[in-house]
Formats: C-alpha cells, structure tokens, sequence
C-alpha cells in the first residue's frame, strides 16, 4: 500500500489568552499545548485510528490533518504535496480530496436547506458538474449508496424530519459526493444510538472498499476502534504513546496508559474477570505538563528517571511503537 497522508513532528499550541491582571505581572506566556510532537502515516486503503480520552488532542489532529487550522511546526504531506507549502487557492482543489464527518449530526447540517441542496453544497463550491440535473443526479446516486432509499423521499426533506442515524448517512453522503481519497471521521458514530452505531460503522467499512477511500478515525472508544480501525495511535496529552496494528494493541497493549484504556472497555459477560490497571487522577491540564513522561503522575509504574526525561517513541517491534522508559 502506498502512502497517503505523512505527519511528521506536528506541534499545535494554542496561546492563552489573559486577562489585564496576569498581562501587567505575568511575562510567562502560556500556551495550551493540543499536539505536542506527533509523526504518523495512513497508507492507501487504510483506515488509521486515533484514540484517547477528551482533550488529548485527537480532534485538533483532525483539523491540522485537512489543513482547517494551521499548525505550530510540523509538516504534513497528504500525496507527496507539502499542504502547508501550497496557497489557498490549491488547498481549496486539494480539499476535493480530503474530507471529513463531523461527530454531531444535528449541529453539522443546515437546518434551513433540504437534504439535496446540503449534498450538493460542495459540487456547487468545487465547480462539478455542468447543470443542476446533473448534479442532482448525483445527489440521487449518493443517496442510495449511503441507504438512504428510495432517494426521491429523502431529497426534498429537512434534517429535523429524519432520525440520527439519517443524519449521519446525510453527512457521509456529503463527505464523498465529490469523491475523496480520504475521509476524517471525528467520532462519527459517539452521539448515536448504540442500536445504529454497528450500522453506521458498517456503512463507512463498505464504502471504504466501493470507493477505494482511506479514514483518519478519531474516537475515545476503543471497542469501536478494534471493529474499524487496521492501525491504531493511543494519544495522550497530545503526544502518540502508543503505535501499530490495532488487534495488537487491543489484545496486547504495552504502555500503562494503553492498558489502562483497554481495560476500561466493557465486557458483556459477568465471568470474566477484568483486570484493572489502577491509573491515578485526573489527566493533568496541558498548558502544565507534568515534566519527564508525561504520565508519571498517573502510572503505577513510574521510576526516578520518568519524573526526569521524556521517553522516546521507539520501536519495539514491526510496524509497534511505544514511549515508556520501561521499553527504551
Ligand atoms: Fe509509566 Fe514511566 Fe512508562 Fe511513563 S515512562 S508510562 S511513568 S513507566
């Protein structure tokens, strides 16, 4: 599989914004710092996880990857092309091919337009098509493709009239009307019900395959992460601790932090005896991050040397990376 997308030490600080006070007697300037340094790849094909609890900077991840924000320091290459090198005007034509799902359907769509009109909102913008009947044609095929049949009671509708999971098939089929290579899916399931989810998730995975796209996945659930995801990067505290092949690490997670996630998956059978990896605290907020591994406060595992040095990513394996002193 050849590559799609190169993220290579990607830096995203926001500056805090202070009030008069702190400005007069304060020189320290403060930054919430979302993504601290992460390098990862998503071949063609592949549908690459990224994983953590709130605010370890998956989502702003998502952002930088499709360029909706600009970053700190970093570099990203999505096809070769350097995306921050290039104008706005090549970004736009870029944008073609890169897409995303929003993780709420009811704030995402108009609810002033009909579901044909949200459709084909982007063909309009990207200049596709040479008539309304043709781009409406499209809109048709489109609708069928995401399940939502017969299209012609879809097509003149308002979101409010259809359920979430209607929704969310509504977004997907505005994501690749224009036919991406990749699409980012921020959490594009965790606001449905648990009864649509498994059908939405297929839907995406069926697609995937009809249409030759590849997905950045962003989730805080792993279970749904080990049914979609090929490779998977736990991130906490906008750093990658953790990198590979998804069943890998869903079976044999390595970094403490990982572990303790995975055990936090639940497992519908009362029998089985969870164990429970005993994490400490609160995640700590990132305008302050704890010096050395950034987990030391938390990890029953901590040493000297963790509350001191930064561990490295390093590899312990093909194709699996981990940043903990006790692999380096
Ligand atoms: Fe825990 Fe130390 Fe590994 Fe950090 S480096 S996860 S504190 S053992």
């Amino acid at each position: 599989m050849s590559e799609l997308v190169k993220v290579e030490n990607l830096v995203k600080w926001f500056p805090l914004r202070r009030g008069l006070f702190s400005s007069l007697f304060r020189r320290e300037e403060l930054f919430v710092r979302a993504v601290d340094g992460i390098s990862f790849n998503i071949k063609e094909g592949e549908i690459f996880g990224l994983a953590g609890e709130s605010g370890c900077g998956k989502t702003t991840t998502a952002r930088l990857v499709l360029r909706l924000i600009e970053p700190t320091d970093g570099k990203i290459y999505f096809k070769g092309i350097d995306i921050l090198s290039i104008d706005k005007k090549e970004m736009r034509k870029l944008r073609k091919e890169m897409q995303i799902i929003f993780q709420d359907p009811y704030e995402s769509l108009n609810p002033r337009m009909f579901i044909c009109d949200i459709i084909k909102e982007p063909l309009k913008l990207q200049k596709i098509g040479n008539s309304e009947e043709e781009r409406l044609e499209m809109v048709y095929e489109m609708l069928e493709k995401v399940g939502l049949t017969p299209p012609e009671e879809f097509l003149y509708r308002y979101p409010h009239e259809l359920s979430g999971g209607q929704r969310q098939r509504v977004a997907i089929a505005r994501a690749l009307i224009l036919r991406p290579k990749l699409v980012v899916a921020d959490e594009p399931v965790s606001m449905l019900d648990v009864s649509i989810r498994a059908g939405i998730l297929d839907l995406m995975l069926d697609l995937k395959e009809e249409l030759n796209l590849s997905y950045l996945y962003i989730t805080h659930d792993l279970a749904t992460a080990k049914y979609v995801c090929d490779r998977l990067a736990i991130m906490y505290l906008g750093k990658i601790v953790e990198q590979g092949d998804t069943l890998k690490i869903i079976d044999e997670p390595m970094h403490p932090y990982a572990k303790a996630l995975i055990d936090a998956i639940p497992v519908p059978n009362p029998r089985v005896k969870i164990r429970k990896i005993p994490i400490k605290g609160e995640v700590p907020t990132p305008i302050h991050i704890p010096p050395g591994c950034r987990f030391h406060p938390r990890c029953p595992y901590a040493k000297d040397i963790c509350k001191k040095e930064e561990p490295p990513l390093v590899k312990v394996n093909k194709d699996r990376f981990v940043m903990c002193h006790l692999y380096s």
